[in-house]
């Protein structure tokens, strides 16, 4: 395994980088739990410099402490457990996917740590059915469930374009099909501490294909990296990357964008503190 990331010994470390790579709800195209395996391959095609930041990622303290076992029974459980031994105050967790459904276990941490957070989705999907296939816990469900624990209110989502009429109707803060104007707009009213999940599938399949729910009409690269610096001010408490799965599409086109978003994301959320 790669680990282009790690510098730093865990105690050291600013930003930790975990995989938790989990895809037993993937309805369509499974694959996605080859996401960080594949991330860390492609990172030796980047740079270390960001032209967006004009930064390094060389001046951040990082620790990739590799992935969390893919396990079907009780997964959910077993990640909280996982990643409860990674997330404190003064380090901040970056997971990679992975589907969708890895963001509720570190939600779940998170909320013992928080009183109050916001949460902030990039997506195509809504995310937010209160069942799918019967199912009240996987990647179709996930937003629901983390809203749930952060309040409907806490959660602003970004680049939707599909879902149910309901979902549709369910979400409150949901500014579905541009990300970049609706965003700058209101950024300021976004609650702080914030976390960032970012659902890849929000890009154009023609951006990215390698994902397991592709979708037309996705944000360009330029877009949703401007939109990821408007929140370099802000308070960051951790971030996800997911659903990039490297079975569905020329996985290291797409595994180098994805290992870009990572670099501006462990940038960003460093800078916050
Ligand atoms: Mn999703
Ligand atoms: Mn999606």
């Amino acid at each position: 395994m790669k680990l282009y990331y790690s510098n730093s010994t865990l105690d050291n470390a600013q930003v930790i980088i975990l995989g938790l790579p989990y895809d037993q709800t993937s309805s369509f195209l499974p694959g996605s739990r080859y996401g960080p395996e594949f991330i860390r391959i492609c990172s030796e095609n980047i740079e270390d410099y960001s032209p967006y930041q004009d930064k390094s990622l060389c001046n951040v303290r990082i620790c990739d402490c590799g992935d969390v076992e893919f396990d079907t029974k009780d997964w959910v459980l077993k990640a909280r457990t996982a990643v409860e031994k990674y997330i404190n105050k003064k380090k901040y967790l970056i997971a990679l996917g992975g589907e969708h459904t890895i963001t509720l276990p570190i939600i779940q941490v998170l909320k013992e740590k928080h009183k109050d957070f916001s949460l902030v989705h990039f997506d195509a999907h809504c995310d937010l059915r209160d069942e799918y296939l019967e199912q009240n816990i996987c990647h179709a469900t996930v937003m629901r469930r983390v809203s749930d624990i952060v309040g409907l209110d806490n959660l602003y989502q970004f680049g939707i374009r599909s879902g149910t009429k309901e979902e549709f109707h369910f979400a409150k803060n949901s500014y579905k099909f541009d990300v970049l104007k609706p965003l700058s707009s209101v950024i300021n009213n976004i609650k702080e501490p914030i976390y960032l999940s970012i659902d890849v599938d929000v890009l154009d399949p023609g951006v990215l294909p390698a994902v397991s729910t592709p979708e037309p009409g996705g944000v360009s690269y330029q877009e949703l990296i401007k939109a990821l610096l408007l929140f370099k001010d802000k308070k960051i408490i951790g971030a996800d990357i997911v659903e990039y799965n490297p079975l569905a599409a020329s996985p290291y086109a797409s595994g180098s964008t994805v290992a870009e978003i990572l670099r501006e994301l462990i940038l960003i959320v460093s800078s916050t503190q």
